[in-house]
């Protein structure tokens, strides 16, 4: 399949690992939105929110689960801001469920 993110779990595509397991991978985003941006992905393929189903919730759920701990040693202490954008009206532009772990500073009140 021609995944953008599934060649980087693939390590056909280089990234920046802050995170692995048997069933998620977190690394850097190549175009960071704040002094901390992380993408968290499953490794199974899944294209957006909107495909989430009983029988792929599983790594979803795993996925939320460790969110707090690779806040903790991205040392995101005042706090994050998690995004995943779904279809085109959320600009979504890589089409493997990610998770956005956004911080480092104050973010904007605003969120769209
Ligand atoms: P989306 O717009 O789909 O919510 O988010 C896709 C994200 O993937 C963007 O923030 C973009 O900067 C990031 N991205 C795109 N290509 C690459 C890449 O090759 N490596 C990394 N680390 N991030 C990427
Ligand atoms: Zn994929």
């Amino acid at each position: 399949m021609d995944c953008l993110f599934c060649k980087i779990i693939a390590g056909e595509i280089p990234s920046k690992k802050v995170y692995e397991d048997e069933e998620i991978y977190a690394f850097y985003d190549i175009n960071p939105q704040a002094p901390t941006h992380i993408l968290v992905i499953p490794k199974k393929h899944i294209a957006s929110m909107a495909e989430v189903t009983e029988e792929n919730i599983g790594a979803v759920a795993h996925l939320m689960q460790k969110i707090p701990l690779i806040a903790r040693e991205a040392k995101l202490d005042g706090g994050f801001r998690i995004v995943s954008n779904a279809g085109d009206d959320a600009c979504q532009s890589v089409h493997h469920l990610h998770f956005h772990i956004l911080g480092g500073k104050k973010l904007s009140e605003q969120m769209a």
